[in-house]
């Protein structure tokens, strides 16, 4: 494991190819949301940083360098890439705890799923054509031949962006498209672990660029003229921005935003056997999880038993220090975040809500410093009140009950979003054919999340597009029409 210092304080950043410092760059510090100490910091990229990394993006798109090399010597690279990741595992999962609050028990699997990526990707390649493949149709016959749609700006929100970031920089990479990634100022520093193991690679110049900023480095990156496809992750309202943006220069768009997903706990499910599972998913990174369930639906004629089960399984549930093994919920990243997720609870109770347990931030050794907030759940709540309605992404989850079971797959729909939504039942052919009638992108059955080597992303406004498996990879690619006389 490399020295802490150095993976946490950082005075270069990683641009077309070569690690560069600049006076005129400001400091964002660096937080360990467990403690709030400040750790390390890392400079902010300036607009002109973004201007070199894109015009390096374009001359190399240009060049063919990278465009016009084989899948196969592209898969090579992500290959090289994943055993990269692979031999850093040890920092990247010790950088997770520290700038994110991420538990140390789910470290491994953060920089296990970012190698993954990879790796998967390059596999695909073997299933992939791009032509030109001769098409005989009733109007003539044409080559179909399908091209990298150029410079790729990648943008992560601050919640898994080792993992958020592969799934974007992987495909386009294998596509043969350059990229230009904004990091999030919370939680940068695995990323600059993955820029050091792009860096050992030898890559050509202007492949691949990480800039650390906000919203406005985001924003000036995305309107920049050369790139070609925005891969936007994050909240439905910078989305909503990024698409207006977009529409200017009619760039190519993937939107993962957010969500408001249900857990649709059928009547033949039994709380011994699920309880654990809906209480492990609800809390996942104490609630900072796109796919989240955060509304848990359940028969009426079962809902005080789902209650007793389900509040006692919070109460347990160990809240502390994340670097502790047997901790099951960490902090939340930001004291915004807290106070995000404190507004929801307040203006819940207001309105008439039932906390059953939870419901506040809390106290006692350990708690005096730090962004923690207790394992929420709540009930008489309705679609009426925003903390039903909205995304909180934080541990508040609402249990309700419902009456048909065409009233429960309403209550799942009834939702500006459709991202992430479950079913529990020991039946899984029953599940599996209720499946279709949940609005959202993901289905999961009696689990929570998505799968990150299949396609993944949202219905309504939880965005468009899918990242993942071999249709993220596609969504890198035009096709393009050669037609013969
Ligand atoms: P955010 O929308 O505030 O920011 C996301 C990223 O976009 C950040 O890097 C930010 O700097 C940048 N950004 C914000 N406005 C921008 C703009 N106008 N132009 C360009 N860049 C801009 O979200 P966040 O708080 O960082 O992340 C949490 C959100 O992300 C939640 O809503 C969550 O549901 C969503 N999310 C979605 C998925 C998914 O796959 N659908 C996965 C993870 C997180």
């Amino acid at each position: 494991m490399s020295d802490t210092t150095t993976l946490t304080s950082r005075s270069e950043l990683y641009i077309a190819g070569a690690w560069s410092s600049d006076a005129e760059r400001a400091w964002i510090e660096v937080e360990n949301p467990a403690t709030e100490q400040v750790i390390g910091r890392i400079p902010e990229a300036t607009a002109r940083d973004v201007d070199r990394a894109v015009d390096a993006a374009v001359a190399l798109h240009k060049s063919g360098a990278w465009r016009d090399t084989t899948l196969a010597d592209r898969a090579d690279v992500l290959t090289e890439i994943a055993e990269g990741i692979d031999k850093r595992a040890a920092d990247l999962q010790a950088l997770y705890v520290t700038d994110q609050g991420g538990l140390s028990s789910f470290a491994g699997f953060t920089s296990a799923t970012a190698s993954m990526i990879f790796r998967d990707t390059a596999r695909l390649a073997s299933s992939l054509d791009l032509g030109p493949t001769k098409r005989d149709t009733p109007g003539g016959s044409v080559y179909i031949s399908r091209e990298p749609s150029g410079p790729v700006a990648a943008i992560a929100p601050w919640n898994a962006p080792l993992v958020l970031s592969a799934v974007k920089i992987a495909p386009a990479l294998l596509a043969g498209c350059p990229v230009v990634l904004k990091i999030s100022p919370e939680t940068p520093l695995t990323l600059f672990v993955l820029a050091e193991v792009f860096s050992e690679a030898g890559l050509p110049d202007g492949l691949i660029s990480f800039l650390p900023g906000g919203r406005d480095v985001g924003q000036y990156l995305i309107s920049r003229p050369g790139i070609s496809h925005i891969s936007f992750t994050g909240s439905t309202a910078a989305g909503q921005q990024v698409m207006r943006t977009a529409a200017e220069r009619m760039t190519r768009l993937t939107l993962e935003l957010g969500g408001k997903s249900a857990a649709l706990v059928l009547d033949d499910a039994e709380p011994h056997d699920f309880v654990a599972s809906l209480t492990r998913g609800s809390v996942v990174q104490t609630g900072q999880v796109c796919t989240t369930q955060s509304r848990i639906l359940v028969p009426n004629s079962r809902e005080a038993e789902w209650i007793d089960a389900l509040t006692a399984a919070f109460e347990t549930l160990a809240v502390g220090d994340p670097s502790d093994p047997s901790t099951e919920v960490g902090p939340l990243v930001s004291q915004a975040q807290v106070d995000r997720v404190e507004s929801y609870v307040t203006s819940a109770r207001n309105d008439g809500a039932t906390v059953l347990t939870g419901g506040g931030r809390p106290s006692g050794p350990g708690f005096d410093t730090g962004y923690w907030f207790l394992p929420t759940l709540l009930t008489n709540t309705g679609p009426e009140m925003r903390v039903y309605r909205e995304e909180v992404f934080g541990p508040v989850i609402v249990i309700e009950g419902y009456d048909t079971l065409d009233d429960g797959i309403d209550a799942v729909n009834d939702t500006e979003f459709g991202l992430g939504n479950g079913i529990y039942s020991p039946d899984v052919d029953r599940a599996l054919a209720l499946a279709p009638r949940l609005d959202s992108g993901t289905v999961s059955i009696n689990t929570t999340g998505a799968c990150i080597t299949a396609p993944f992303g949202g219905m309504k406004m939880s965005g468009f597009g899918r990242e993942g498996g071999i249709e993220g990879i596609e969504a890198m690619l035009e096709s393009k029409q050669i037609q013969l006389p």
